[in-house]
């Protein structure tokens, strides 16, 4: 089984459609961490698409936000504005849809996804040293997270914690890495609207544990089109231009 993992979209639908073309033909399931919404100036699409791929997914801090499930007094004044932005325009069975869904973490067949951390769904795991408890105390060999957008990861094989490079190699789209019996791995697919790598191409992962293959993608996508809809929905200029940059 192939599994197509996708996380932080932030109402990005361009960004979306390109990871999907991208790789269509390539998964059989699909998972999705949470943060489908924020940010972005397609929120009724993102919610759309999702919901009709049929995607095993979970609530991130945006959903909650927008969905009225958790104040959005702890956002600062840029993630709010959109937050509130998006809450006017979300279609009723959108927003019905973003308050039912699930927390994290959740089983998918013998894998987990959370959106932060194991441990709380709100944390952002950036680093090793906040990395070591989720990886101890991981509920299956394999946890796939968000939230930080940044693609890449957490490995822990006894008492020893390494950091996961997963950038594709110059002029490739992807890079492959094998996942080892007896290691425990803390995997991030990267965000597809809006990465803070550096990189401002979309992340998305594909995992087949049959053949113990995890890929991790980065795909270009018509920024400038996102950017020019932000603009005429008045959304806040910081979050137009950090696209451009992947920051
Ligand atoms: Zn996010």
């Amino acid at each position: 089984m192939r599994y197509l993992i996708i996380s932080d979209i932030h109402a990005n639908m361009t960004a979306l459609d390109a990871v999907l073309a991208s790789a269509k033909g390539k998964w059989e399931k699909i998972v999705c961490l949470g943060d489908l919404v924020g940010y972005g100036p397609d929120p009724n699409e993102v919610i759309d698409c999702v919901r009709s791929l049929g995607a095993a997914t979970i609530r991130g801090n945006h959903d909650k936000a927008v969905a009225g499930v958790e104040d959005i007094d702890d956002f600062n004044p840029i993630a709010r504005a959109a937050a509130m932005w998006t809450r006017e325009r979300l279609r009723p069975e959108n927003r019905e849809f973003l308050q039912h869904l699930a927390k994290g973490p959740k089983d998918v067949d013998g894998f987990s996804i959370v959106h932060g951390s194991v441990y709380d769904e709100d944390e952002y795991v950036y680093a090793p040293e906040l990395a070591v408890e989720d990886l101890k105390n991981a509920l299956t060999p394999v946890t796939f997270f968000g939230h930080t957008h940044l693609q890449g990861g957490f490995t822990l094989r006894g008492e020893d914690v390494q950091v996961l490079r997963t950038a594709p190699p110059a002029g490739r789209e992807s890079l492959s890495i094998t996942v080892e019996p007896g290691t425990t791995y803390l995997l991030n697919p990267g965000s597809i609207g809006q990465p803070r790598d550096g990189n401002p191409r979309a992340g998305f992962a594909i995992a087949e544990f049959e053949s113990r293959a995890v890929e991790f993608w980065r795909i270009p996508y018509d920024i400038a089109s996102v950017q020019e809809r932000m603009t005429r929905a008045g959304l806040p200029e910081p979050l137009i231009l950090r696209l451009s940059f992947g920051r």
